[in-house]
């Protein structure tokens, strides 16, 4: 009976990859200690997804406020209060960072407030105050995540110049900012701060913003960027920055073409990746092996040394709270006796940028590498019933599929809510169903999931609302 099995475990780091490995565990029965050095709920819940998607909501309500005469209301628009918006966001972190302790608590697990360091195969050495203690355990996840990278010669202070945890806490709406880099970070500050009205500038050291997805959602968001005024500077490097006075600073900053530019700003936000944080946690004590600075696991999330395991962003997969999880249960399950490896062929990515975008499976571009008979189809919002109420119509989904078998590939989604409807073909395609699977399956009227059901329809050939 597993749920008797007499394992101990050990988890360092409580992020969405250690508090959930350690919520598992403990419900199916083993023995858990979890140690965080600073919050329960690490960077997603205190300064990554969830406070960006709350200010993210401000932002669009603020922004809806301009479309409501459409909708017959004759209202002038308030006020925006930045400060009651840092307010609201920092509500939902605690209301949700609250209940994560809550569920901890309830469950038996063995929490300790300090710093976990491997010291052997089976012990964790935690620096708690001045005292250290020592727990064994069987088994030990290390889920200890990641940190920004920053740029040598411009330290950040939080004051001006800042990192994307330190910008979350400052109650001082930029006038004009400046984001140093155009990854999916740099994107969703872009798009939050511009539909607050401040004056954003976007640069990118490469030739395309989030370079990491296909080429023609690098184009589309940067189009929807500019619409929206942000200055978008690709191809450019920062070459240094003065500060001439309080709220003043001047970047200087070369273009792909050699021409030197000045821009004036009184914020800016340095948003140049993350790196996992290998260092402090003993992983040199026990010669668990890293590669370019990341954790190297098998598909059990094991590292190279047995009964170690390593999750999340401290790992070589993507920097996703959701894979995050998805490791973590995996580890737990492994450690537990019980099936299951890592697969990572349905892993959503999901740009909160307006409009959204939600990419699963392959792109065009990686399907016409691996077979011959692609098919491709792209249904635009603006044929669905609900995007046009929504005042929503930008955007499409483009579907990808093996013309001969009808299996789908992929499915990238721009447009209103993506991030959400990108959950079915994420299932769809998890459970290799094929276009047919999707035109039998009734999709609910009105709805923006129609448009789900309409690209599977146009895919078989059977489309009805494509104008
Ligand atoms: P973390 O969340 O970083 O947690 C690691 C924890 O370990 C931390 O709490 C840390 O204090 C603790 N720790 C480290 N060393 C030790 C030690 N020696 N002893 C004890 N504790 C230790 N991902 C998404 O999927 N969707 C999003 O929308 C999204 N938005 C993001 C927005 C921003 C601005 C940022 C920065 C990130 C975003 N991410 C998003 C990424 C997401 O936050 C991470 O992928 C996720 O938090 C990784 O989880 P983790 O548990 O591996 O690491």
């Amino acid at each position: 009976d597993l749920h008797t099995a007499n394992k101990s475990i050990t988890i360092i780091g409580g992020g969405p990859g250690g508090y959930s490995a350690a919520l598992t565990a403990a419900k199916l029965g083993a023995k858990v200690t979890l140690i965080e050095k600073n919050k329960l709920g690490g960077t997603c819940l205190n300064e990554g997804c969830i406070p960006t998607k709350a200010l993210l909501k401000c932002a669009e309500v603020n922004h809806l406020f301009k479309k409501a005469e459409m909708y017959g209301i004759e209202s002038t628009h308030k006020k925006f209060d930045y400060a009651k918006a840092i307010n609201f966001k920092n509500q939902v972190v605690a209301q949700i960072v609250g209940g994560v302790e809550q569920l901890i608590k309830a469950s038996g697990i063995k929490y300790i407030q300090g710093e976990g360091r491997v010291v052997d195969t089976h012990t964790v050495a935690i620096k708690k105050d001045a005292e250290i203690i020592k727990v064994h355990s069987q088994s030990i996840i290390i889920a200890s995540g990641a940190k920004e990278t920053a740029i040598p010669g411009l330290e950040t202070d939080g004051i001006n110049i800042f990192n994307s945890s330190q910008i979350l806490s400052s109650e001082k709406l930029p006038t004009k900012l400046v984001i140093i880099g155009g990854g999916v970070i740099g994107v969703e500050f872009a798009s939050i701060f511009s539909s607050l009205c401040v004056d954003v500038t976007l640069i990118e050291l490469t030739d395309r913003l989030i370079a990491a997805e296909d080429e023609d959602l690098s184009a589309a968001i940067t189009k929807a960027l500019m619409r929206k005024g942000v200055t978008v500077l690709l191809d450019t490097q920062v070459q240094h920055v003065d500060h001439p006075g309080q709220n003043d600073m001047v970047l200087t900053v070369i273009t792909g073409n050699g021409d030197v530019e000045l821009i004036n700003c009184d914020q800016i936000l340095v948003c140049v990746g993350r790196q996992a944080l290998t260092s402090d946690v003993g992983l040199s004590a026990v010669n668990i092996q890293i590669d370019d600075g990341r954790v190297r696991t098998d598909k059990f999330m094991q590292t190279n040394v047995e009964g170690i395991y390593a999750i999340g962003d401290i790992t070589q997969s993507e920097q996703l709270a959701h894979i995050a999880y998805y490791e973590a249960r995996t580890a737990v399950q492994h450690i537990m006796g019980m099936a299951g490896e890592v697969n990572y062929k349905a892993i959503p990515h999901c740009i909160f940028s307006s409009p959204e975008i939600a990419i699963v499976g392959h792109t065009e571009t990686s399907a016409r590498k691996l077979i011959k008979q692609v098919g491709v189809v792209k249904y635009p919002f603006y044929c669905n019933g609900k995007a046009v109420i929504e005042l929503e119509t930008e955007g499409f989904v483009k579907l990808i599929y093996d013309k001969t078998s009808g299996h789908i590939l992929g499915v990238t989604i721009i447009g209103t809510k993506a991030t959400e409807l990108i959950a079915t073909y994420t299932l769809a395609i998890n459970n290799e169903l094929t276009v047919m699977d999707i035109v039998n399956t009734v999709h609910a009227h009105p709805t923006l999931s129609e448009a789900l059901h309409e690209t599977a329809l146009m895919a078989a050939g059977l489309d009805l609302h494509v104008l």
